[in-house]
């Protein structure tokens, strides 16, 4: 048993509140909201500490790839680190960072000038749509500095005029990119990739909700059997997914799933892979059809997170993305808008339950074959209803096992069922099993869309 990082939380909790989206919700905000302070960027401290955190939950084992390590066409690059930033009027700090690591882009390189408000201005963002809003910009592989700062004190720069003392102390060192990976079943004969990005600074929804999300999954995964290794990895965006697939072998994966945006309160949009055609994305399919009208599907395209690095034409692996809102859809986007006021527990607990839903489902997939084949067998002396035991009565449906006889051709699967039936994936996935107890069918091993 893995120690819990809340003295409240589920360890004590009974089974039937373990369950509670609620309480689930509650406990991933918990945790979300102490990562939130910390500074986490492309490479540096903030995103070790995330992960000291996290390690409260599973152990992760952590990887440190060097400075200037080639990964394709890219590379690592320099480790950045910051420790003090502001813009100061008469030895008054203005904007600070220490008030919010927001207000300086992430990756600036270091300054300590006197300026005017002309000379500062061009290195100013203010948030577009929100006067009290500090955008969030980054100044990765550019040689740039800026800051963001509320309309207000934009304004109140503007009229002072300056001259203002400008510092940002950081610095750029050959150090390494971190990420993290938990491996749920490391025996098991295949991996699915559960993925988030982790490289913002105080953001909830974009990144902190996958991140949280993903970490509390990793945990529960890991206490209980599954068939598939569930290979969870926490990197920075774009240059984390690449130096990962530079790094490792893509042939032993079922699948893998891209997870941001899980704690506001849209619905939920699906991100297929390019084939469409996975069995995670025909498990949302399944669930979208049948069990959550609330789910909306998005063909793939190659914008957004880092399903576009799984998505390249020569990537053996490719992921699907599970978000609510949309990126850059949503006006809180990339701003201290995203708070932990935005992400609420009722919708990271239902998009925890989701997902949990989604990987089960994937988990017990299984391409069967009707034995008898020739019209439909003699099923009276089977006795199928007690063949389903006696823990789930109400999954029981003679009209399931009649889909599952029909359907189960050797090359369609559990989810394909599913959908074609329109019955409930309990009620097919129980036929399929009592129809195999009984020696009517026999499971196959499942033929692989070709990737893309
Ligand atoms: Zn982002």
């Amino acid at each position: 048993m893995v120690p819990l990082p809340f003295a409240n939380d589920m360890a004590s909790s009974q089974p039937d509140t373990a369950n509670d989206p609620l309480r689930i919700g509650e406990a991933i905000h918990a945790l979300l909201a102490r990562l939130f302070p910390l500074h986490r960027s492309q490479t540096g401290a903030g995103n070790r500490q995330t992960f000291e955190i996290l390690s409260e939950l599973v152990p992760w084992k952590i990887h440190e790839t060097p400075s200037g390590t080639p990964a394709f066409s890219w590379t690592i690059p320099r480790e950045w680190e910051i420790t003090d930033a502001h813009i100061s009027w008469s030895g008054r700090r203005l904007v600070d960072y220490r008030e919010s690591n927001l207000h300086v882009f992430n990756g600036s390189r270091p300054v300590r000038a006197r300026m005017t408000f002309a000379e500062l201005e061009p290195h100013l963002v203010v948030h577009e749509s929100f006067p009290d809003a500090i955008p969030y910009r980054t100044a990765f592989f550019r040689d740039h500095w800026g800051f963001c700062l509320t309309r207000q004190q934009w304004e109140q720069l503007k009229l002072l005029d300056g001259p203002f003392e400008v510092v940002i102390d950081s610095r750029e060192f050959d150090g390494s990119l971190t990420h993290a990976e938990f491996e749920t079943q490391t025996d098991a004969e295949k991996s699915f990739l559960i993925w988030a990005h982790c490289c913002h600074p105080s953001l909830a929804n974009d990144n902190l909700s996958g991140v949280a999300i993903a970490a509390w999954l990793a945990r529960e995964l890991a206490q209980r059997p599954t068939r598939h290794n569930y290979r969870f990895v926490l990197a920075p965006a774009t240059i984390g997914a690449i130096n990962w697939i530079h790094q490792n072998d893509l042939g032993p994966f079922v699948g893998g799933i891209v997870l941001t945006l899980l704690g506001d309160n849209q619905p939920f949009h699906y991100k297929m892979t390019p084939s469409g055609r996975t069995e995670i994305d025909r498990a949302f399919e399944y669930l979208a059809l049948t069990e959550n009208a609330n789910i909306r599907r998005l063909e793939f395209d190659p914008l957004g997170y880092d399903e576009r690095q799984f998505g390249a034409p020569d990537c053996r692996l490719k992921t699907g993305r599970l978000t609510r809102a949309l990126p850059g859809e949503f006006p809180e986007y990339h701003s201290s808008r995203d708070n932990l006021e935005f992400v609420r527990p009722e919708y990271l607990g239902e998009s925890f339950e989701l997902l949990r839903r989604a990987i089960d489902i994937v988990d017990a997939n299984r391409v069967y074959k009707n034995l008898h084949g020739q019209c439909e067998p003699f099923l009276q002396p089977y006795d199928l209803y007690r063949g389903f035991g006696d823990d789930r009565p109400a999954s029981f449906s003679p009209t399931a096992v009649m889909w599952v006889l029909h359907l189960a051709d050797g090359r369609r699967d559990l989810i394909d069922m599913a959908i074609r039936s329109q019955r409930n994936w309990n009620e097919i996935r129980a036929a399929a099993d009592a129809l195999h107890r009984a020696g009517l069918l026999e499971p196959r091993d499942i033929q692989r869309d070709p990737p893309g």
